[in-house]
């Protein structure tokens, strides 16, 4: 799994997805430009998200804020005092490290043994594998499940006190990361914040500290009586946006799945305190029917309940996908009280309320909130797509995208270079260029091009032939698939419309 992950990236660098940045100077460590097809599929993610939010929903409406806001709303947002991550360093290896991920992969480690021990039992068991009885039984399990439940009991316990000596006794007892068999020689553990900082203005006039936004919620907090006046909304009702954040993360690693400017798609549902937990758990079901809508198999979503909640939350899911690397978050929901608007009103000194015309009384609004990476779910999406099929006579990698959000949607290719051919794939091109993104290709057999297409996941491909110059038809190839239909070419509009569609 690993593996595939290793050859993923490659894959992403080799056909213009995603690029390490500043990659002629050695790059800049967890920053990541997007090439020429990942913009399409970015843009094609934002746009799916956009529409199943903001138009199929009547009372969600967008927003885009600005990157940078007066800094008191993130002492307001308690980012500036609790924005932070428990950082452990290695003395002898120089290694920094999240206290908190050091553990979590080490019991992600028992987890992983247990569920070995089980896999290989099934293999040898077949249909008479009980797994209820060998979890009970089987003494290897039994070892690492008590392990597991110990070191999880020790390490919630560490992070609802916030104790930091007891998060590094932890790391020193459980010799994680030693590069050095037996080595113990940590520093302490300290909290590090992840916001980035500038100033704003010259400083003989008095520059400003500011930071770049960790999360794009706060600029929907602070246009809540913007919106909601000049809407007229109605409780309940949602602010969508979608943009950039920051966060100085410490662990970069694993791709685009941490990086330190990445970009957010994050709804704010404004609803009257008490209803806040039955919009919680529709948001929940709302949110992983549109991941699984776009048919990557249900096996592999879950949801994870949060056991320690945040200070604002009152409850708390994670969706999380089976990334080559494990099981991992992609979308967060959130309900999370009226903390965000009490807090910003008490900062401002604005009143910032709802009157509820069918209660005859003001109140400050309860909010649930669904906050999912732009940059992940495009991680996720090119993880569930990428495929290394054997073929009869050879091989091929294929990206199986769902075709809504293919970078491109079709290609037309003439078969050869003359006798009008190319021509008339241009003029085929031109017809649908206004509806789909379309390609062009005329260069080397037409074999190595349908492996090319394959391999950036168009779905579509069109070969204008001999016999198009005739009857004005050609043959649609299906990627997935790879069958092939002779059809008129003014169906052309109709078959991928259909299949494009969200
Ligand atoms: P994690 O536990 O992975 O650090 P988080 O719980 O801090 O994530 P939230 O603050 O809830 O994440 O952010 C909402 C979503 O934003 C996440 O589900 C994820 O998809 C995305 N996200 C958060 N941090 C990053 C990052 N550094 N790089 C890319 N995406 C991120």
């Amino acid at each position: 799994q690993e593996d595939i992950f290793k050859k993923l990236v490659a894959h992403c660098k080799e056909y213009g997805y995603v690029f390490q940045s500043s990659e002629i100077y050695d790059g800049l460590s967890a920053v990541y430009d997007y090439g020429q097809y990942g913009v399409e599929l970015k843009n094609n993610i934002k746009k799916y998200w956009w529409d199943s939010m903001v138009l199929l929903h009547e009372n969600v409406v967008g927003l885009d804020s600005a990157i940078f806001m007066h800094p008191t709303i993130w002492k307001a947002s308690g980012h500036v005092d609790a924005f932070n991550d428990p950082l452990i360093d290695n003395k002898d290896s120089k290694k920094r490290y999240r206290a908190d991920v050091l553990i979590e992969d080490q019991l992600a480690k028992i987890e992983e043994k247990i569920n070995k021990e089980i896999t290989k039992a099934k293999k040898r068991f077949g249909d008479a594998f009980d797994e209820k009885q060998f979890r009970e039984t089987n003494p290897r399990v039994l070892a690492n499940q008590k392990k597991f439940d110990d070191l999880h009991e020790r390490y919630t316990k560490a992070l609802n006190d916030s104790d930091l000596n007891e998060l590094k006794q932890i790391i020193v007892d459980q010799e994680i990361a030693c590069p050095i068999s037996g080595t113990r020689n940590w520093t302490d553990v300290r909290q590090f914040n992840l916001m980035f900082s500038t100033e704003m203005g010259s400083t003989s006039d008095g520059a400003m500290k500011i930071y770049l936004r960790p999360e794009t919620a706060q600029g929907i907090f602070v246009n809540y009586l913007n919106v909601q006046k000049s809407g007229r909304m109605k409780i309940p009702f949602g602010i969508a946006q979608i943009g950039k954040a920051f966060r100085n993360e410490i662990v970069a690693r694993q791709f685009i799945f941490r990086m330190r400017e990445f970009e957010q798609m994050e709804m704010q549902f404004f609803v009257r305190p008490g209803t806040e937990l039955d919009w919680f758990k529709n948001w929940k079901s709302t949110r992983m029917k549109w991941h699984q809508a776009l048919g990557f198999g249900e096996e592999n979503y879950r949801f994870h309940e949060h056991e320690k909640l945040a200070h604002y939350a009152n409850a708390a899911v994670d969706i999380e996908y089976k990334f080559p690397f494990g099981f991992k978050e992609v979308e967060g929901i959130h309900s999370r009280t009226d903390f965000d608007l009490s807090q910003h009103e008490k900062y401002s000194g604005r009143k910032i309320r709802y009157f509820d015309p069918e209660l005859n009384e003001s109140y400050v609004p309860y909010v649930v909130e669904t906050s999912i990476g732009v940059d992940r779910m495009f991680l996720q999406v090119i993880s569930a797509a990428y495929c290394e099929e054997e073929l009869e006579k050879d091989s091929r990698v294929v990206l199986k995208l769902p075709p809504v959000l293919a970078p491109v949607k079709l290609a037309v290719l003439p078969l050869v270079k003359k006798d009008g051919l190319p021509e008339k794939a241009r003029e085929i091109i031109d017809n649908l260029k206004f509806d789909f993104n379309c390609q062009y290709d005329e260069k080397d057999s037409i074999g190595k091009r349908y492996r090319r297409q394959d391999a950036i996941g168009t779905p579509f491909c069109v070969t204008v032939d001999h016999q198009t110059s005739e009857d004005n038809s050609v043959t649609i190839r299906y990627r997935d698939s790879m069958k092939q239909e002779r059809v008129n070419i003014s169906e052309l509009g109709r078959i991928i419309g259909e299949k494009v569609s969200m």
